[in-house]
């Protein structure tokens, strides 16, 4: 049977016999099983067996069937949980199709936390059975500690009797063995949300941040698929208003899920949550340890997390009713899944509410051309916020020429910001100096024979970090340290840096201000968030004078005393030939500039630029984002490229070169001739070799009514791939290299 009829029918219990499945491996269809006792459910995950392995699977219905029923084998079990929603089933075969992908990859990452589907562990506990009124036993002072702590004969863990009573757990032993207490067996506590401790603090809104909760309320209480893009100016209160739909939705009982780009950010946000509704969120990312995600996994699928802030990848749990998606940040590059299963996480999760017929929210200073054409087209909803918070102004932003300043060798900092930033010292204020490049720097040089420290895994530069004292390829895990002499011509420590990366530009800094407190804020330092939390708490107890950051500094920080930002290469994002380039480095440098004056001190932004008159560059120094983005929709729409057109990628890739080329010329030859679908390529990817594989890259390029899909599968489905090379499809690809 064909993944895409599906039956319909779904709460009624199926008779015993065939039973489709699907199963999480990257197979498009179904399996036939026997169910011969069990009371399954479409939706229902089982266990199976499946060659020499046990899978999880999701049961889809009953069918005819057309294996002979002696050789089916059986279900063996039905795991002990709701059933997959219908909605969450739907969404599991549309993000197939669209992305086109099997759905059985798309239910792995449903299942991302296999141990969760056993049930939860038990463990031991121990009850009073002592009654101390009665007794006349002499105790000593830690068993008394303990039967105090159990007298409300309510059931406690070792663990807690261990941290409550501080006793060990020889005493307790000791107790149970004089039957004092009483040990049985509890499972282990679920994830539920944290109790509510503190007070909660709801804001008084301002007249504009007022409407735009009514409007926003307005769309949710319709209880239907709708999209709201919240669009308003950094430091307007978007996060605030956004909460109230939180609180709404939270009213009518249903869950809610927030999608951040960067899930490492978010200490601070989970902070301000808990200010706000009283209650930690349940988090998911792919750093939590393997219990939580358990956890989390479990008690989201049986409602009992009612809100989860995560990333991309918390789009695909199964929430058992969920009522709400925020996307912060919409028009972030960081949604787009670009590796295994490619997915644009910001327009799966519209189409997530759409299967869940609830509303979707979408939010940014610097929204994505996609969203405001969807807005334009009158496809959603827009709530404008057009003044900060408060008394903030947008600070003024100036263009520093780089090609008239005399910066010399070796230096990165032009004369004019080198004093704005000791007037900001003087006036005991924050600098942020932006530079989007990790490490020290991004080539290294033989000074002799021109020698280039390249990765041999990939074509592309070896960035040197002096901070470990090593050379890392930033595309595959390729390290080695500094070579005492040039591999090419022998010469002895001749390679020189070229470039600048945060940790030289740290050294400029601190030759330049010696008496400054430096700081250096990039993914390579600020890992993991206990590092974060303590920069941020640094910042903003004036700890720090200037911060040197890459973007994870660009984002959502909200930092008083900053008000002093310098760009230190405006145009550094501009280069390569990527469709988004202008737009991300638009809404890049936007944000960075949004970290200075947020509060009552007014704030300077400096770009240093050679083309101070590039309208990008302009259009910065006017805050006229509008204006950029008009002429960024009048060149998409001339080259029919999104949001105007649609795209996807065909990515071909194998260890030999030769294979990939024949490849990409068998593939050429059976290109379709549709009119409206332009096919370019192959053409060498930009990263011509990645991790040791040759790339090749066909693009197709289509008018909107035209289903890209359809004209995708029916060119590539009777290709035969060499088993030692791959075809990937990538639907509205972001990434040009
Ligand atoms: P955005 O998400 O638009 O950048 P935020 O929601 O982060 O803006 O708001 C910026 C700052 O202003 C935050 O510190 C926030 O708590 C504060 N703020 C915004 N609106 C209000 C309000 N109505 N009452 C109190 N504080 C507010
Ligand atoms: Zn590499």
């Amino acid at each position: 049977m064909d993944v895409e009829d599906k039956q319909s029918d779904s709460s009624m219990t199926l008779p015993c016999g065939r039973i489709n499945v699907l199963l999480p491996i990257p197979v498009s269809q179904y399996y036939e099983y026997l169910n011969e006792d069990l009371s399954l459910r479409i939706g229902d995950l089982v266990e199976v067996p499946f060659g020499k392995r046990y899978l999880p699977a999701l049961v889809i219905g009953s069918v005819e069937g057309q294996v002979e029923i002696s050789k089916l084998k059986r279900v063996l079990s039905k795991y002990d949980l709701p059933r997959i929603p219908e909605e969450m089933m739907n969404f599991v075969v549309w993000v197939s199709a669209y992305n086109m992908v099997s759905p059985g990859a798309v239910l792995k990452m449903v299942l991302s936390a296999p141990q969760a589907l056993l049930p939860p562990r038990r463990i031991k506990a121990f009850v009073n059975a002592f009654d101390m009124q009665k007794q006349g036993v002499k105790l000593t002072s830690g068993r008394k500690r303990v039967l105090d702590y159990l007298a409300d004969n309510k059931t406690r863990t070792v663990q807690e009797i261990i941290e409550f009573a501080r006793v060990t757990p020889a005493i307790i032993r000791g107790l149970q063995r004089s039957g004092f207490i009483d040990s049985v067996a509890i499972t282990e506590k679920n994830l539920k949300d944290t109790p509510k401790t503190k007070k909660v603090v709801t804001p008084v809104f301002n007249l504009e941040q007022g409407k735009a909760v009514s409007k926003l309320l307005n769309s949710l209480r319709e209880q239907t698929f709708n999209v709201s893009l919240i669009d308003g100016v950094t430091g307007a209160g978007k996060t605030e208003v956004y909460f109230e739909a939180i609180s709404e939705v939270l009213k009518q009982e249903k869950q809610v899920l927030i999608l951040l780009p960067e899930i490492a950010l978010s200490q601070p946000f989970l902070h301000r949550f808990e200010t706000r509704f009283g209650f930690r969120p349940g988090q998911w990312h792919s750093d939590l340890s393997g219990k939580m995600r358990n956890q989390t996994w479990r008690a989201v699928f049986e409602g009992e997390v009612s809100v989860v802030v995560g990333a991309r990848s918390a789009l695909f749990l199964p929430f058992s009713k969920l009522g709400l998606i925020v996307v912060d940040e919409e028009h972030e590059a960081g949604f787009k899944q670009a590796d295994g299963v490619k997915y644009q996480c910001r327009d799966m999760a519209v189409a997530r509410a759409r299967a869940g017929q609830f509303s979707a929210v979408l939010v940014s200073a610097t929204p994505s051309l996609e969203t405001l054409i969807n807005f334009e087209q009158g496809r959603y909803n827009r709530i404008p916020l057009n003044s900060r918070y408060g008394v903030a102004d947008l600070p003024e932003v100036k263009a520093i020429d780089l090609g008239k300043s005399n910066l010399i060798k070796g230096q990165w900092i032009t004369k004019r910001l080198v004093n704005e930033i000791s007037e900001t010292l003087e006036r005991k204020e924050q600098t942020i100096l932006f530079l989007n490049r990790r490490g020290y720097a991004p080539l290294n040089l033989c000074r002799v024979c021109g020698h280039r420290l390249e990765c041999p895994n990939c074509s592309a530069w070896l960035v040197e970090h002096k901070s470990i004292s090593r050379l890392q390829c930033h595309h595959c895990d390729y390290a080695i340290t500094m070579p005492s002499s040039c591999f090419k011509c022998g010469a002895v420590d001749s390679f020189h840096a070229v470039g600048p990366g945060v940790e030289r530009l740290e050294e400029e800094v601190r030759f330049r201000f010696p008496s400054a407190r430096i700081s250096v804020a990039s993914s390579d330092t600020l890992s993991g968030p206990v590092r974060l939390g303590e920069f941020i708490k640094a910042v903003q107890d004036s700890k720090i004078d200037i911060i040197i950051g890459t973007q994870v500094i660009a984002k959502g920080h909200h930092f008083p005393l900053v008000t002093c930002v310098g760009v230190i290469d405006a145009d550094l994002g501009l280069a390569g030939g990527d469709l988004r380039a202008g737009e991300r480095t638009y809404q890049l440098l936007h944000q960075v500039a949004g970290r200075s004056g947020r509060e009552s001190r007014p704030g300077k932004v400096f770009l240093q630029t050679s083309q101070p008159d590039h309208p990008l560059i302009k259009a910065l120094l006017s805050w006229d984002r509008d204006g950029f983005l008009e002429e960024e929709k009048r060149g998409r729409k001339g080259a029919g490229m999104p949001p105007f057109g649609k795209l996807a990628a065909v990515i071909l890739s194998a260890k030999d070169p030769r294979i990939v080329d024949d490849l990409a010329s068998v593939i050429a030859a059976s290109a379709p001739y549709n009119s409206g679908v332009q096919i370019l390529g192959p053409a060498i990817a930009p990263i011509a070799i990645l991790r040791g594989r040759h790339r090749r890259r066909f693009l197709v390029k289509c008018s909107k009514n035209i289903n890209i899909q359809k004209i995708l599968k029916s060119w590539l489905q009777n290709i035969k791939v060499p088993s030692n090379a791959r075809v990937d499809i990538d639907i509205d690809p972001y990434n040009f290299m």
